[in-house]
C-alpha cells in the first residue's frame, strides 16, 4: 500500500465499529460478552480481554452569525453532497470540541472565528450514531469562500433557510435552535 493521502471511502467507514473482529491491540478474535458491573454486551478479545467500548463519534460545528444571518455551506463531498450545512467535522483525539470547530470553519470556508458559548449537542434520533456540538461564533479575519468540501458558502435569514435541502437531522434541529436565540434576543 502507498503512502499517498487516502480518499475517504465511506461504505468502509459505516463498517465501523460494528463489524470489528479482531483486537486493535493484540489481533486475536473479538466476542460478544456481557462486562461486569452492569452486564451489557459489548465485543471482548479473546486473547488479552480488550473490551470494545464504543461509542457515538463527536463532531463539532460553528453557527457563524452576522447581523442577524447565519453562515452555511453547500457540501461539495459525500455524504448529502449538495445540501446545506453549518461548517463542521469530526473531532480528533487530542484536540477540544472548541478547537476542532474553529479549525473546521477554517478548513471549510477560509474564514477565522471568534466562538461563543454552546448553542447545543445534537443527534439524530433515528441514527444516533454522530454527535454534533455546534458553537455560536462571530466572523474573525477573512471571507466565506468556497473549497473542496464546500461548493457554495452564503449567509441566511431565518426566512430564507432552505429547510428541504438541509443536509441533516442534527443541522436542522440546530437551526431551530440558533433561529430561537436569535429571534427572543
Ligand atoms: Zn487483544
Amino acid at each position: 500500500m502507498s503512502n499517498e493521502p487516502a480518499r475517504i471511502r465511506h461504505h468502509v467507514q459505516h463498517r465501523h465499529p460494528d463489524d470489528v473482529r479482531f483486537c486493535a491491540l493484540c489481533g486475536s478474535e473479538m466476542r460478544l460478552r456481557p462486562v461486569l458491573p452492569d452486564a451489557r454486551q459489548h465485543k471482548v478479545c479473546t486473547g488479552c480481554g480488550f473490551v470494545d467500548f464504543q461509542g457515538p463519534k463527536l463532531a463539532a460545528g460553528c453557527a457563524v452569525a452576522d447581523g442577524g444571518r447565519v453562515l452555511l455551506l453547500r457540501r461539495g463531498i459525500a455524504p448529502a453532497l449538495g445540501k446545506w450545512t453549518f461548517p463542521g467535522g469530526y473531532v480528533d483525539l487530542g484536540e477540544t470540541p472548541q478547537a476542532a470547530a474553529a479549525r473546521e470553519v477554517s478548513e471549510e470556508v477560509g474564514l477565522a472565528v471568534k466562538l461563543g458559548g454552546l448553542l447545543g449537542l445534537y443527534a439524530d434520533a433515528a441514527h444516533p450514531r454522530v454527535v454534533v456540538a455546534v458553537y455560536m461564533a462571530e466572523p474573525g479575519s477573512g471571507m466565506p469562500s468556497t473549497s473542496e468540501e464546500a461548493s457554495e458558502v452564503r449567509y441566511f435569514a431565518p426566512a430564507e433557510i432552505p429547510w428541504d435541502e438541509v443536509a441533516f437531522a442534527t443541522t436542522k434541529e440546530g437551526l431551530r435552535d440558533w433561529i430561537a436565540r436569535v429571534t427572543r434576543s
